[in-house]
């Protein structure tokens, strides 16, 4: 068991149908739209199959797929504010899997609360935010309570920023130097931007120049390097990461679900841990990234 994966999603039944409800609010007028594309991301049956298996049944099947990769732990993202179901999963495991918070109205002057029960009470371990789904400015002053919250619960926030699959977003709220001010009023408050910024490389490496408080996680398939107007190879994107942030700060993770015809991301960790193991750096950097990292970040030891 050598690695942590940081980013990896838990997607139930009810989770996809609130998600589905709240875009037939938010955009009454254009449900095919949102439908197809949802259909073209997880295929036409993902309703029907999450529809059939159980969550003990999905916990069996990432414990296989964790032993298989050499996985001591999994970070589980959910896709709604569903927090038992997310615990519920994370106790057939608790030695292996862990679980973020995902809070439906993250502006909402009842969050930190909801926040504060997450991790007090359903042991989650951070809190995932994404403003261009969620539809708010990451320095907007109603969720700086929610920023305080999670820094005197000593818990990351991982933000997805940049491009995204999601069947709908908005991208006015997608750009990570919008974080500036909230790192330097929050400087305890860790915050792991996931997939290197997701096309917004230039910004995360900005946001380092002041901050100590910024990871980066290496999540997914990092095919945001396909829409920029230079195509980097992703070894250059991680030695770049480490020259500007230090290994200390970049946390490895593949963003897999499984699901219908896609296991574990196998082809993501071999490819991202081969980069790791060819960069210049120590043996113990090179786990900090693979391990290290995510240990301290969300289970608060080396
Ligand atoms: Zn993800």
């Amino acid at each position: 068991m050598n690695a942590i994966d940081a980013h990896v999603h838990l997607i139930t039944r009810a989770m996809v149908e609130d998600t589905a409800q709240r875009f037939r609010t938010l955009y009454p007028f254009a449900h095919g739209a949102v439908e197809k594309r949802a259909e073209r991301l997880f295929g036409k049956d993902f309703l029907g199959w999450l529809k059939g298996i159980t969550l003990q049944q999905q916990a069996d099947e990432w414990l296989r797929a964790m032993d298989a990769n050499g996985l001591e732990r999994a970070v589980f993202f959910p896709i709604s504010g569903r927090l038992e179901e997310i615990r519920d999963f994370v106790s057939f495991a608790p030695d292996r899997f862990a679980g973020y918070a995902f809070l439906d109205d993250p502006a909402a002057p009842g969050a930190p609360e909801r926040l504060r029960r997450a991790v007090n009470d359903l042991r989650l371990v951070g809190l995932k935010l994404y403003p261009s789904l969620q539809l708010f400015n990451c320095c907007d002053e109603r969720l700086f309570p929610l920023y305080a919250e999670a820094q005197s619960l000593r818990i990351p926030i991982t933000f997805h920023f940049g491009i995204t699959h999601a069947p709908v977003a908005d991208y006015r709220y997608t750009n990570p130097l919008d974080l500036q001010l909230v790192l330097n009023l929050f400087p305890d408050l860790n915050i792991i931007v996931a997939h290197f910024g997701a096309g917004f490389f230039r910004e995360v490496c900005l946001l380092g120049f002041h901050n100590k408080n910024i990871h980066l996680d290496t999540s997914g398939t990092n095919n945001w390097r396909d829409y920029t107007p230079e195509r980097l190879p992703l070894e250059d994107i991680f030695k770049r990461a480490v020259e500007i942030y230090s290994a200390e700060r970049i946390v490895f993770g593949t963003d897999t679900v499984i699901r219908p015809g896609a296991g574990y991301r196998s082809a993501i960790k071999e490819e991202q841990a081969g980069i790791v193991h060819g960069l210049n750096i120590s043996p113990g950097e090179q786990a900090l990234i693979l391990r290290g990292n995510a240990q301290r970040l969300f289970f608060g030891k080396q």
